[in-house]
């Protein structure tokens, strides 16, 4: 097929388009109408038709491949692994749906998850949408503050964690600041329902707190029929990261999501039943949702849960998981894969990888040189996807199911099917041509799978996303971007990443990606810093591959020349940072996206900001103490 055409008429004739696609999953009931968009921007696709996220990944694979396994969930925190075949997941989904209706919760109540990445969770997940109670999971390990507020926004009927997590072999306790959470918020839940792992001592609430292994015992051969959901009714809820600000509650849909996710686990993912999916990320981030719990399942595959580093026993573990069991698609973030080029190649030469067919990458800018190095590593291809938790599914890449398009270096691909990708001028609002720098901005109706509105704020939904142009309705990603004659993106950071020196606005990460290409770089982090002179100037920290050259101070002068030198060449002087500065490790949220704009307050002396969403906040420390040698 030919991409282009498939493209079109995505964009041409939606609702012939998204009707076809709607037969990928089973219907209790069909649609009567594809779209309703009489009240733009909200979108509501699949109208009447009823279905259920859970029959879709679980029920309907029982029927055809009950005994193949569904769900893998390995550990090597606490050194567990253990295989569910589709069977074995919807009796423990039942069970856990009934656990909930005995808990009182209804269709339509909020459940929130705050759990590690066990088998659990997704017993959970999945049971809210068997039984049509809407589920926000919020990652494990948030602060109280953070967990209090989205109690407060979600308020949720039950709650649902477990004793602890565990990272690097050191067990994380959840259960003291889930109590101080809710003691924190104003929507206290009713229940909360604990999954005792054994990892640290919990004190359950009388009245308030029951226990996951018991009830289980009690609900064990419970059979809990799926509840047929309207197309449009919600099925979760999910806090974006908070990289620039308050995290917003994406609210998304029922049929919408199942259908743009069967439908990009064959064009983009190229699933086939039966296989194996390893996404490594976690279900507290969309791509968790998307790729490691709903989009594999949907499609029939086997999908691996990981909990654990991935170093950890050592830097060859993910592709000791792809050896034993097969896996045809991995999903990764490029963070993760500079973390493994720092290692020894060895670990990941001793494994026998011929089962890979692709590795896709997700969630911040993939620069030439990890891509490159990875490519090289692995021998498949390296297939770069641009999205956002709005949209809950690729709105740039390389959908290798239609057509085997080439990849491009540097660039997450074309705009994907349903999507009215364009590029608009800042300042006139007028489109882009080819080459042209733009706020990379989508036409509505947005496509099936993305968001219906901010949770119980449809006013934020307008504002927030639809306002950014005066004049014209568009939905801003508020990232910047630039297409090639050939209809490839690159992306050039978020709006707000722009820095402007002496009347020059420039993308911190062309910088970035400038500086990456030095042979010593691994890791970089560029930000506009206040300036008297010239308004702001450019600075960079970065982590080095080989620690000798900046042993000496010599040594890290003579670096940060070479790499001045570099931006000299490939952008120009006038993005050439005005300071190197080389630290271990750079601020980032634990979904690895940089906090440029926590570096960026240190480097003028302000408070770093809301740091809840923080990897390691001595990264912090760091940055401080680079900027005072
Ligand atoms: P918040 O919106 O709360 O600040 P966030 O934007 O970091 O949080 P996500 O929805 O997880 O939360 O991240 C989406 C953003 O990540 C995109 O808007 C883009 O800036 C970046 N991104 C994702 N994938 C890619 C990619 N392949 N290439 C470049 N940037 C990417
Ligand atoms: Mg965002």
């Amino acid at each position: 097929m030919n991409f282009a055409e498939f493209y079109q008429r995505s964009i041409d004739t939606p609702e012939q388009f998204w009707r076809d696609e709607a037969t990928l999953i089973d219907w209790n009931i069909p649609h009567t109408q594809v779209l309703d968009y009489s009240r733009p921007p909200f979108a509501k696709w699949f109208v009447g038709g009823r279905t259920n996220l859970c029959h879709n990944a679980v029920d309907r694979w029982c029927a055809t491949q009950g005994d193949k396994a569904a769900l893998i969930a390995i550990s090597t925190e606490t050194n567990t692994e253990k295989t569910y075949s589709f069977n074995e997941l919807q009796s423990e989904v039942e069970r856990c749906a009934a656990i909930m209706l005995a808990l009182g919760v209804g269709r339509g109540d909020r459940v929130l998850i705050y759990m590690p990445m066990i088998a659990e969770a997704a017993f959970a997940m999945l049971a809210c949408a068997r039984i049509g109670a809407i589920h926000s999971v919020v990652f494990g390990g948030f602060a109280a503050n953070s967990l209090a507020s989205r109690i407060d926004d979600a308020k949720p009927a039950l709650i649902v964690s477990a004793d602890a997590g565990s990272r690097n072999g050191k067990a994380i306790p959840y259960k003291h600041l889930l109590d101080a959470a809710i003691e924190l918020s104003n929507a206290k839940p009713a229940k909360v329902l604990l999954v005792d792992r054994g990892l640290a001592p919990m004190a359950l609430v009388a009245g308030r707190d029951v226990d996951y292994a018991t009830l289980r015992a009690v609900h064990l051969d419970a059979r809990v029929p799926v509840t047929w959901l309207e197309s449009n009714e919600a099925s979760y809820i999910l806090y974006t990261s908070g990289t620039t600000g308050k995290p917003k509650g994406v609210q998304r849909d029922v049929g919408g999501y199942a259908v743009a996710l069967a439908s990009s686990m064959k064009y983009n993912f190229c699933a086939k039943a039966g296989e194996t999916f390893f996404a490594t990320s976690d279900i507290g981030w969309v791509v968790g949702h998307s790729y490691i719990v709903y989009g594999p399942l949907i499609a029939g595959m086997a999908s691996i849960m990981y909990e654990g580093l991935p170093v950890c026993p050592d830097a060859g573990i993910w592709w000791s998981i792809v050896e034993k069991y097969k896996v045809t698609r991995m999903f990764s973030a490029p963070t993760a894969i500079r973390v493994l080029r720092k290692q020894p190649p060895e670990f990941m030469r001793k494994y026998d990888l011929s089962s890979l067919r692709a590795l896709y990458l997700a969630g911040e800018p993939l620069d030439e040189t990890t891509s490159q190095w990875i490519a090289g590593e692995l021998g498949v291809p390296i297939i770069d996807n641009y999205w956002q938790t709005e949209t809950g599914w690729p709105i740039l890449s390389i959908a290798k199911g239609v057509e085997d398009r080439p990849t491009r270096l540097g660039s997450p691909g074309v705009a994907m099917y349903g999507y009215k990708v364009k590029l608009l001028n800042e300042s006139t609002g007028e489109e882009c041509g080819a080459n042209e720098k733009g706020v990379l901005v989508i036409d509505g109706p947005l496509p099936p799978g993305c968001m219906q509105t901010v949770y119980g704020d449809d006013r934020r939904f307008v504002d927030t996303y639809w306002s950014t142009f005066a004049g014209r309705q568009v939905y801003s990603t508020f990232d910047w971007g630039v297409r090639d004659a050939d209809g490839y993106y690159f992306i050039l950071g978020r709006t707000d990443d722009v820095i402007n020196v002496a009347g020059h606005r420039l993308g911190t990460r062309e910088i970035e990606e400038s500086i990456s290409s030095h042979a010593n770089v691994s890791e970089v982090a560029v930000v506009g810093v206040e300036d008297k002179l010239k308004g702001q100037v450019a600075i960079a920290f970065a982590i080095v591959k080989h620690a000798e050259q900046i042993a000496t101070a010599e040594g890290r002068q003579a670096l940060e020349r070479e790499i001045m030198g570099v931006v000299d060449r490939q952008l120009g002087a006038v993005a050439r940072p005005a300071r190197v500065y080389f630290v271990p490790q750079l601020p980032k949220t634990r979904s690895g996206k940089l906090l440029r704009r926590s570096i960026q307050a240190i480097c003028e002396g302000r408070n770093p900001g809301d740091l809840t969403a923080i990897e390691d906040p001595a990264s912090l420390q760091q940055i401080k103490s680079a900027l005072q040698v």
